[in-house]
């Protein structure tokens, strides 16, 4: 039977509130036209609106989860970001900001349902409040964690940051790594064994090639989505998931890891 990893991103990431961009095209007969879709207001109103905002999933909404994987005999990894970005820039640990939510993430692993990922710290660039909305253009980019042209020791403490908030609050080590965006760079994964990252889950595998220690997972058998896909189509998308690979494995992130680590 194959096995597959469903991955939940985004849980806990403010991009969810600041990354606001709207569309800049719009297909007009056979061509497309300049839209202003980043201008003020319009980048937050559907259907301009492409991201955000849209709401945190709640605990009742965690329990539903649980339930539904459970009657499925499945497993999910939920990729959290450790810190919530505030408009000032402050930083505010996921367990502080959302209590009700990481309780019932704490259960839902307790009862081996769920695996905790570490979805960066922020989410985001913190540096000259980049990750802020702005007034006539989209902000996408800056909500990316971890680029090469930001300093080693930025990546380095960016991990070992949000794996000190999920460790102590899971009283685990993190060991699956999910970087937002899918960017990364070499500098990320050296400074990720030193943390107790063993495993990295990415679109398009190791940047300059492999690291000791660390095992890239097999994105052939990874299925991503985002919170923002049970928010807006609620658990029928879950549901749906569970359906369409109905047959196989459901196993977590870093099982997947260790099996590919020992070539099975
Ligand atoms: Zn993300």
């Amino acid at each position: 039977m194959d096995a597959v990893a469903l991955r939940l991103d985004d849980v806990g990431a403010a991009s969810k509130q600041h990354e606001v961009y709207g569309i800049t095209r719009i297909p007009f007969g056979p061509v497309t036209l300049p839209f202003p879709g980043n201008v003020l207001f319009l980048k937050y109103m559907p259907p301009i609106k492409r991201w955000a905002p849209y709401a945190e999933l709640t605990a009742a909404q965690w329990e539903e989860i649980l339930t539904a994987l459970a009657a499925a005999g499945a497993r999910l990894t939920v990729a959290v970001t450790a810190g919530w970005v505030e408009r000032d820039g402050r930083v505010v640990p996921f367990p502080v900001k959302f209590p009700d939510q990481a309780r019932a993430l704490r259960g839902g692993r307790e009862r081996g349902l769920l695996e905790i990922a570490n979805h960066g710290y922020t989410h985001c660039v913190l540096e000259d409040g980049l990750f802020r909305p702005r007034l006539f253009s989209g902000n996408r980019p800056y909500h990316r964690e971890f680029y090469d042209w930001l300093p080693e020791d930025v990546h380095r403490e960016h991990l070992r940051a949000a794996q000190d908030i999920l460790g102590s609050w899971f009283g685990v080590t993190i060991e699956t790594l999910v970087p937002p965006g899918n960017v990364l760079s070499a500098k990320t994964v050296r400074s990720a064994p030193a943390v107790g990252i063993r495993f990295i889950s990415r679109a398009g595998g190791a940047p300059g090639g492999e690291t000791a220690g660390v095992t890239f997972v097999d994105d052939t058998r990874v299925v991503p989505f985002h919170d923002r896909d049970l928010v807006r189509r609620g658990m029928r998308f879950l549901s749906g998931q569970l359906t369409a690979h109905a047959g196989a494995t459901f196993v977590t992130l870093s099982e997947l890891g260790r099996r590919q680590a020992a070539g099975r």
